[in-house]
């Protein structure tokens, strides 16, 4: 099947869809990008991950040349034109040709790119058993340098973490902050369950806010279990009774090895089991019709 991709307001097929390599996104990694989701013909939190996309361009003084509304429908667009009613969405801003210099003022024009292809996740199995992580020793990013909240094309700190995971032969790595407290995993953010509290770490130990985290701390209120955002360390983590990632590609995944040592009775807890049944008639409920 053909893939057809937006690039700057043309669409190309997938094999002639290219950029120059003077764009900074290419040159340093300068830009931001958004994942997001179709579900059986709806967009999903749509609005929320343009938000987050603007939000990202603002903070690195980007100009997305469209205003949102206009490049919401170019997803849908992207979408119809690709005949996909489940897919993932890749959109791209970078800072466009430049010259060899760092000086984002020499990039005139900032490139928009939009890719929507099918979506490859964790086999279902793994949702059924868990995944056993590891920790990396890659810290993440400090956000008085590069704050992880800003969803950038700089994902080599990312990178880093997942290579030491790959090395282990685990699929996912946590990434601690230079405070030891526990920051997200190379692509998702994580959760604990302990005394039948929910636990995610708070934005200011530096991390992602993730828009699936937003939803299942919704979700989880909803379902009366107490939510708290607070840091902890590793050690509190290895004693947890349940564990999960949370992203738009993974969705809700357990998490039932942590650095060996096993979490609650090694297999997807309780909490983890509802939210990700919660989680996933949400996403066929809700979202930006396609059509
Ligand atoms: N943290 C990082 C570093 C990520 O790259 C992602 C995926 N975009 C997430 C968390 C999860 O965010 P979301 O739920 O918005 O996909």
């Amino acid at each position: 099947m053909s893939l057809w991709v937006y690039i700057d307001g043309r669409y190309v097929l997938k094999e002639e869809a290219k950029i120059s390599i003077f764009d900074h996104g290419f040159l340093y990694g300068d830009g931001v990008f958004e994942g997001i989701r179709a579900y059986g013909g709806r967009v999903f939190k749509l609005s929320e991950h343009l938000q987050r996309l603007y939000n990202s361009a603002k903070a690195i003084a980007l100009k997305i040349p469209l205003k949102e509304e206009e490049l919401k429908e170019k997803v849908l667009e992207t979408l119809r034109k690709n005949n996909l009613t489940d897919a993932y969405i890749r959109l791209i801003v970078s800072r466009g040709e430049g010259d060899l210099g760092l000086d984002p003022h020499k990039c005139p024009r900032a490139s928009v790119i939009i890719i929507t292809d099918k979506i490859k996740i964790y086999p279902e199995e793994l949702y059924k058993k868990g995944l056993a992580v590891i920790t990396a020793s890659t810290r993440r990013n400090i956000p008085s340098a590069l704050d992880p909240q800003i969803k950038s094309l700089n994902y080599l700190n990312n990178i880093l973490a997942k290579i030491e995971a790959k090395l282990r032969e685990a699929p996912e790595a946590i990434m601690l902050n230079k405070d030891d407290y526990v920051a997200e995993c190379t692509g998702d953010n994580i959760f604990m369950v302990k005394e039948k509290i929910l636990f995610t770490p708070p934005l200011g130990v530096g991390i992602l806010k993730g828009i699936t985290r937003d939803v299942v701390i919704e979700l989880a209120r909803e379902e009366n279990v107490l939510v708290k955002e607070e840091p902890f360390t590793l050690a509190t983590l290895y004693g947890a009774e349940e564990c999960f990632l949370t992203g738009t590609a993974a969705e809700i995944i357990p998490v039932t090895r942590v650095d060996g040592r096993v979490i609650g009775r090694g297999e997807p807890g309780i909490i983890t089991k509802k939210l990700i049944k919660r989680f996933r008639d949400l996403t066929l409920r809700e979202g930006v019709p396609i059509y």
